[in-house]
């Protein structure tokens, strides 16, 4: 049997080996030493915003996010369904607060019009601030993924936010590197344009640091209450004063030293992805019915980082969790897209607009070896596989 193809993995090399061996040789493995402040000064340069704050996860770069914004208890966050929970647990039941789900556009991500309706037709307006029309509840932040690495309607989604009274917090745990590159936005960096925004560097992110996350904000303030609260909250070292409940959610010098390599061969990812993006669209899309899910691309002034491909089966009579299957038991691993938010147990009660081309994504949508090691003969490989469904 031919080599094991995995969805996506860490692509660490020598650079790396070498990174962590001085790193563990200088004796600064834990949260103190000078690579933490350098890796989050390098990836703030890299998206042009002031300041960045290094975090132990996505996860808890959310969590300080939603704190920062000071969401809280009896507060409500509109949030996408289909995306992963950490997009949504962190920005509401980890602070008391409850979701209203949205679906998602051609894009996947966050559909602007079904927002627009429920802010307009299910809520009401007060002295500038947000009211949910059936909970009472004030409306206080909307919550935007930029899934799989594609660029959400920003112009859209900031108007809204803009004429709502509403936070906007981005969740760009999957697309460092995704910009504009043409319109009012050119420039603009996914993750920068709303109030806060936060990256993970998980082991299938498109760069990782085994774990980690990253916080940045055009609120000065919030980017500061982030990092205090991110190092315990404290007031006063020395005497061990704290001005709040912090939490520990540093990053480690290890995985700084690791995050600065790894950022410096981020282009040549993204490269690589758009090389093996354009095979796949080559070998399936529009064949036997398939599709491979577009990005917002340059045609519409977007440099999208390309991390997840998704092959779309809808046309084709295939079966997502049949395909699934029929390509592990040729070495070849696949996943579906998320359950749906508002499917999952926690939720049953919170609200959910505007959910048919989710349902029908999460239905159809198989998503395909994206690995940045990914050779052009494996991806070859799964392209006759589908083919031969
Ligand atoms: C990966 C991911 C997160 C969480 O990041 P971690 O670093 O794994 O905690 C949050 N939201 C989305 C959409 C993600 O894909």
């Amino acid at each position: 049997m031919s080599d094991f193809i995995p969805l996506s993995v860490p692509n660490f090399g020598e650079r790396e080996a070498d990174a962590a061996r001085e790193a563990v040789a200088s004796g600064w493995v834990s949260t103190s030493g000078a690579r933490v402040a350098e890796f989050e000064t390098a990836i703030a340069d890299y998206v042009g915003m002031p300041r960045a704050v290094a975090t132990n996860a996505g996860s808890s770069a959310l969590h300080l996010a939603a704190m920062a914004a000071g969401i809280g208890p009896g507060d409500e966050v509109i949030v996408p369904t289909l995306t992963f929970i950490a997009a949504v647990n962190p920005l509401t039941r980890y602070v008391g607060a409850e979701p209203v789900f949205i679906g998602c556009d051609d894009s996947l991500c966050i559909d602007p019009d079904a927002v627009e309706d429920f802010c307009a037709n299910h809520c009401a307006l007060r002295d500038g601030k947000l009211y949910n029309a059936k909970t009472g509840a004030r409306v206080k932040a909307l919550g935007v993924v930029h899934v799989f690495g594609n660029m959400a309607d920003m112009p859209r989604l900031l108007d809204i936010a803009r004429r709502y009274g509403l936070t906007l917090i981005e969740d760009a745990t999957e697309a460092l590197g995704t910009h504009y590159t043409a319109g009012p936005l050119a420039g603009k960096f996914a993750g920068t344009m709303g109030d806060i925004g936060c990256y993970s560097f998980n082991g299938n992110k498109i760069i990782t640091t085994g774990a980690g996350g990253m916080l940045v904000s055009n609120h000065a303030d919030w980017a500061a209450h982030a990092k205090h609260l991110s190092t315990q909250a404290k007031a006063d070292v020395l005497q061990f004063l704290h001005d709040e409940v912090g939490y520990n959610y540093r990053m480690t010098n290890v995985q700084a030293t690791l995050g600065l390599v790894q950022l410096d061969r981020l282009e040549g990812f993204i490269d690589h992805k758009k090389a093996r993006y354009d095979q796949y669209v080559a070998g399936l899309d529009g064949k036997h019915g398939l599709r491979i899910l577009p990005f917002r691309d340059e045609s519409q002034g977007v440099r999208p980082n390309r991390w997840f491909y998704s092959l779309y089966l809808g046309g084709s009579g295939l079966r997502r969790d049949d395909v699934i299957a029929r390509l592990q038991e040729q070495g070849i691993q696949t996943r579906p897209v998320w359950a749906l938010i508002h499917e999952q147990a926690d939720y049953p009660k919170n609200e959910a607009y505007g959910l048919d081309k989710a349902l029908d994504y999460r239905r159809n949508i198989v998503n395909l070896p994206c690995s940045t090691d990914l050779t052009e003969e494996a991806c070859q490989r799964v392209i006759d596989a589908v083919l031969a469904l």
